[in-house]
C-alpha cells in the first residue's frame, strides 16, 4: 500500500449527506474540491473556501483522497468509470472511498481495478442518517483492514464516531445491507404499532413514548416516529434510497441462498410508497400506507399511481436500480398485502 499524507481532498455528491461530510473536511483544514451533479447543491461549500470542478475527474486529479457519496450503484459506477471518472483521473497512491450505500460486488470491482493502476478504492458506506453526518459522529463500514485504511484516519475522523473494518473489499457495504434490513423491519414495526394504536384510539404520542422505554423501542421509532405522528415527512433519508438498499440486500440474499422474509415485507411497502409518489419523501412517511386516503393526498400521494394489475414477482436483479424496482416488484404478494392495508386504513376513516 502505497502511503500518502492526505491534504488534498475531493468530494463528489453534495447531497443531503454529502454536503455536511464535506463541510466538515472543510472546517478541519483540508484543501477540499467538490463536484455536484447540480451545482447549486455545492454553492454553499464553495462560498466558504472549498474548490469547485466541472466533472468527477477535474476533482479527483491532483487529490490525495476522493471521497464518493453518490445516490445509486450506476451513479457510483459513472463516477468511478464513466466518460469524466475518477478512476483514470486519480493520481497513482490516491485513495477513492466510497461513502454510498451501493452493491457489495461493485465495491469488489472497484477495488481490484484501482489495484492494477496502483490506486485504492474502498468501500465505506455511513450510518447515522443527516443528523449525524450534520453532527460529524457518523459509523463507517469500511472494506478494508485497519492497517491498510490508517491513512485515511485524519480525514475520516473530521465526521465519523466509529470507524469499523471489516476486512475484505465489498464487506463494508454488506454490513451496512444487513444495517438496513434491520432498519427496514423496525421501519415497518413501528409503523405497525402506529397503525394500531390509531386504529384503537389510542394517544399516539404517548404510545410512541411508552413503547420507547421498552423492548419495543429501536432507533428508528425514536427518532422517526415522533415526526410520522405529526406529519413531518419532509426527508433524512429518501424512501427511495429506501428500497434502493432493501433490493441490494434482497439481490444478495438471493445469490447466497438465504431468504429474508422481514426485508421482503418492507421492500414491498417501500416499493408501493415509491409508486404512488413517495420516492423524495423521507422514509417515515411508510405509515400514510395504513392512514386513510385524505392523509396521503395532502402528502402529495397519490393511490391510483397503483399499478395493482401486474402479477409479477420481484426481480432482485434490478432491484437495486434507479428505474426498475417498481416494475420489479409489482407481486401477488405485494397487491394482497396493499389491498389489505388500504382496506384497514379505509376502515379507520371517520
Ligand atoms: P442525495 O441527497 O440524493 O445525494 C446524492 C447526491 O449525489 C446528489 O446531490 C446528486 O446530485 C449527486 N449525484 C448523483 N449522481 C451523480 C453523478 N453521476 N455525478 C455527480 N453527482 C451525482 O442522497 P443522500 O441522502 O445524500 O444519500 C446519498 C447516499 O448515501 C445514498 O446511497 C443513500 O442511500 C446513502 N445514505 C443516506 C443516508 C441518509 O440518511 N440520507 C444515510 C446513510 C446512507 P443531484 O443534486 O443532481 O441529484
Amino acid at each position: 500500500m502505497a502511503f500518502v499524507r492526505v491534504r488534498k481532498v475531493a468530494f463528489v455528491g453534495t447531497g443531503i449527506m454529502g454536503a455536511p461530510i464535506a463541510r466538515h473536511i472543510l472546517d478541519a483544514g483540508f484543501d477540499l474540491t467538490v463536484h455536484n451533479r447540480t451545482k447549486e447543491k455545492a454553492d454553499p461549500l464553495v462560498e466558504a473556501g472549498a474548490h469547485w470542478a466541472d466533472t468527477p475527474a477535474a476533482a479527483a486529479k491532483d487529490a490525495d483522497v476522493i471521497f464518493t457519496m453518490v445516490g445509486y450503484p450506476d451513479d457510483v459506477e459513472d463516477v468511478y468509470l464513466g466518460k469524466n471518472g475518477i478512476l483514470d483521473a486519480a493520481p497513482k497512491g490516491a485513495w477513492m472511498v466510497d461513502l454510498t450505500t451501493s452493491s457489495p460486488t461493485l465495491a469488489r470491482e472497484l477495488h481490484d481495478a484501482a489495484e492494477v493502476v496502483n490506486k485504492h478504492a474502498v468501500d465505506c458506506p455511513v450510518t447515522g442518517g443527516q443528523q449525524g453526518a450534520e453532527d460529524g459522529t457518523l459509523t463507517l463500514m469500511m472494506g478494508a483492514t485497519e492497517v491498510e485504511a490508517k491513512v485515511l484516519l485524519p480525514v475520516l475522523d473530521t465526521f465519523a464516531k466509529s470507524i469499523n473494518y471489516l476486512g475484505r473489499p465489498g464487506d463494508g457495504q454488506t454490513c451496512k445491507l444487513c444495517n438496513q434490513v434491520s432498519l427496514a423491519s423496525c421501519m415497518v414495526g413501528y409503523a405497525d404499532a402506529l397503525a394500531l394504536a390509531r386504529q384503537s384510539g389510542l394517544d399516539l404520542d404517548q404510545v410512541v413514548d411508552v413503547l420507547s422505554q421498552g423492548m419495543g423501542d429501536s432507533a428508528a421509532l425514536e427518532r422517526l416516529a415522533p415526526k410520522s405522528v405529526v406529519g413531518d415527512y419532509r426527508p433524512g433519508f429518501l424512501n427511495e434510497h429506501m428500497r434502493k438498499d432493501i433490493g441490494l440486500a434482497l439481490k444478495d440474499a438471493e445469490d447466497i441462498g438465504v431468504d429474508l422474509p422481514g426485508a421482503d415485507t418492507a421492500f414491498n411497502l417501500y416499493d408501493v410508497l415509491c409508486q404512488i409518489g413517495g420516492s423524495k419523501l423521507g422514509t417515515q412517511a411508510l405509515t400514510l400506507l395504513y392512514q386513510n386516503e385524505g392523509d396521503a393526498a395532502a402528502a402529495g400521494l397519490d393511490w391510483s399511481l397503483l399499478d395493482a394489475d401486474d402479477g409479477g414477482y420481484v426481480d432482485k436483479d434490478s432491484a437495486g436500480e434507479k428505474d426498475a424496482p417498481s416494475q420489479a416488484a409489482a407481486g401477488r404478494k405485494r397487491v394482497q398485502l396493499v389491498s389489505h392495508t388500504r382496506t384497514a386504513s379505509q376502515n379507520g376513516e371517520a
